[in-house]
């Protein structure tokens, strides 16, 4: 089988046998995986997760073909299916409690496990989807940009709004989207860096232009926010996000950053207004399942944000070019060469 294999500053493509399959696990042929910031970060040697080492075989947001499977699962031979990223132990608290992102035993696809830049993959049957016949390309944005973006909205959880959004991309327009299927009487907002992008979210939300003293300017446009959901990954995102919240509102943190957390804010004024702040990460099975059914009604539209189709031999330059910040924006797709595959 072929693959992506990154270190810190070196991404090559390699090929290697195929595993073999552990009790419970499927072989998925890869149509699709998503190229995503945290694949970059990984390019650029990030601090990773206890018991994961470098090289890594990067590839989190897949969507392929179950092609063999051992153990038993509802999902058929031949089914499109999507993996959820992490696997769980199934049996601490966090995981019996449906908050499986919280396992301290949990594997990262793409991380711990090798991932979906590859022409196949191998995955617990419990972590897949199956999809219909969703377009493979959208599909493969589900279980990161739209899974993601589901659980931090039901942690916002904004009724009638106002809910802000700091920084539209994949996962945080993802928000929006989804706030207008399950909040439809929400008011939006989103803050965004440039017109272009206050233009694409035109249909969808109000926008503010540029994070610093965007608090005042929401204000302004829709008021005090019962929610904020900051993906921006800015240090500045939870100083204006936390003042743009009315009486016990909510402020959601989803970017994962090492910059100290300030909100630049007394503790009074947090402590009398009732201030929630907390942290969001990943997702659990119930919100994949849930963007997947939204997607296959065709109510919820992930795949507008795929800017490029690239194949396994390009993923290194590409990687190499969103380091040095000179590719292009939006979200690009890997379609691994077919004649390849297994
Ligand atoms: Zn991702
Ligand atoms: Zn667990």
């Amino acid at each position: 089988m072929k693959f992506v294999e990154v270190s810190p500053g070196v991404a090559q493509v390699r090929s290697g046998p195929l595993p073999e399959l552990r009790e419970g696990e499927g072989r998925v042929r890869v149509l699709a995986c998503g190229l995503c910031g945290t694949d970059v970060h990984l390019f650029k040697g990030m601090q990773l997760p206890p018991n994961a080492t470098y090289p890594v075989r990067p590839g989190h947001e897949v969507a392929g073909i179950l092609i063999e499977a051992r153990g038993t699962t509802s999902i058929e031979l031949g089914s499109l299916v999507v993996l959820h990223i992490f696997e769980v132990c199934q049996e601490c608290d966090a995981c019996l409690s449906s908050n499986e992102q919280r396992c301290e035993s949990q594997r990262i696809l793409g991380i711990h496990a090798p991932g979906g830049m590859a022409d196949s993959v191998t995955w617990p049957l419990s972590r897949m989807v199956a999809v219909g016949d969703i377009d493979p390309l959208s599909a493969a944005l589900l279980p990161d940009a739209a899974a993601t973006a589901h659980h931090a909205l039901r942690l916002a959880d904004p009724g009638d709004g106002p809910l802000c959004v700091i920084g539209a991309g994949g996962v945080g327009s993802n928000v929006l989207r989804l706030s207008t299927i399950l909040y439809p009487e929400a008011v939006l907002v989103a803050i965004v860096r440039r017109p272009e992008s206050a233009l694409a979210l035109e249909n969808l939300a109000k926008t503010v232009i540029g994070l610093e003293g965007s608090a005042k300017q929401v204000k302004k446009v829709v008021g005090e926010c019962a929610a904020v959901v900051d993906f921006s990954g800015s240090a500045l995102a939870a100083a204006e996000g936390v003042r743009m919240l009315k009486r016990g509102g909510r402020l959601i943190l989803g970017s994962v950053s090492e910059e100290p957390l300030d909100i630049r804010m007394p503790v009074v004024g947090v402590v009398s207004r009732e201030l929630d702040i907390m942290g969001c990460y990943g997702s659990t099975m119930k919100d994949l399942r849930t963007v997947c059914s939204l997607a296959e009604s065709g109510s919820f539209d992930v795949g507008s944000s795929v800017s490029s189709v690239i194949d396994l031999a390009s993923v290194p330059n590409v990687l190499r070019a969103h380091a040095e910040g000179s590719a292009a924006g939006g979200r690009a797709v890997i379609v691994p060469d077919q004649v390849s595959s297994v």
